[in-house]
C-alpha cells in the first residue's frame, strides 16, 4: 500500500529520525501539476510517499517480525489503515484490500473503541490534508521561480517554518490499538 504523507506526517518523521535524510523516509511519485498534493521539487511535481525497501517494496520500517518500527512517529494513513470513510461518514474496510480480510483475516470481532478511535483519525485526517493542500500551494509558490531552492529539504525546512506545527507533530492523538 502507498502511504501518503502530509506535512506532519513529514515533521513528525523528522522528528522520530533526526539522522535520517528526508528521502530516506519520503519517496517521490511525479504528480501532475494541479493535484493538491503535488510538490514542486526539482523542477517537476511529485507527491510524497512513505519510502519502500528496494530489496522487497516493503515500507523501510517494517522490522523483521513483521512488526512497525517506527510506531509511535507513524504516518495518519496507518493510524486509520484498513478504514475509510464513504461520503455518508459511514466507516467501511478499504473496497480494494478487502479480499486481504476476507482471505487472512482472523476474523476477530473489532473493538468498538477501535472503530470510534478510526473514526477521530480519519476526521482530523481529512482536515490535516486540507491543511496541506494550502502548505503545497503556498511552497509551489515561493519556489515557483527558484529552482535552487526546490529540493526535499528545503520544502522540510520550510513545513518546519510553519506556525505551532512543531507543536502538533508532538502530540499524537490517541492511536488505534
Ligand atoms: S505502520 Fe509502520 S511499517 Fe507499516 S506502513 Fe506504516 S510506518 Fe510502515
Amino acid at each position: 500500500m502507498d502511504v501518503p504523507l502530509s506535512h506532519l506526517d513529514l515533521l513528525q518523521l523528522a522528528q522520530a529520525h533526526p539522522q535520517l535524510s528526508p528521502h530516506d523516509y519520503a519517496r517521490l511519485h511525479r504528480s501532475h501539476p494541479m493535484h493538491p498534493e503535488a510538490v514542486l521539487l526539482n523542477g517537476d511535481y511529485y507527491i510524497l510517499f512513505l519510502q519502500r525497501r528496494e530489496s522487497d517494496d516493503a515500507c523501510v520500517f517494517l522490522g523483521d517480525q513483521g512488526a512497525c518500527t517506527n510506531y509511535p512517529a507513524r504516518p495518519r494513513a496507518c493510524r486509520t489503515f484498513p478504514f475509510d470513510q464513504t461520503r455518508n461518514g459511514l466507516l467501511r474496510i478499504m473496497p480494494d484490500i478487502d479480499f486481504l480480510y476476507q482471505d487472512f483475516c482472523d476474523k476477530d470481532p473489532v473493538q468498538k473503541a477501535d472503530l470510534q478511535a478510526a473514526k477521530l483519525h480519519l476526521s482530523t485526517s481529512d482536515q490535516e490534508f486540507y491543511r496541506y493542500h494550502e502548505v503545497v500551494e503556498r511552497w509551489n509558490r515561493m519556489v515557483d521561480r527558484k529552482p535552487a531552492r526546490q529540493n526535499l529539504q528545503a520544502f522540510l525546512e520550510f513545513v518546519l517554518t510553519l506556525d505551532g506545527l512543531s507543536d502538533k507533530a508532538q502530540a499524537p492523538q490517541p492511536l488505534i490499538s
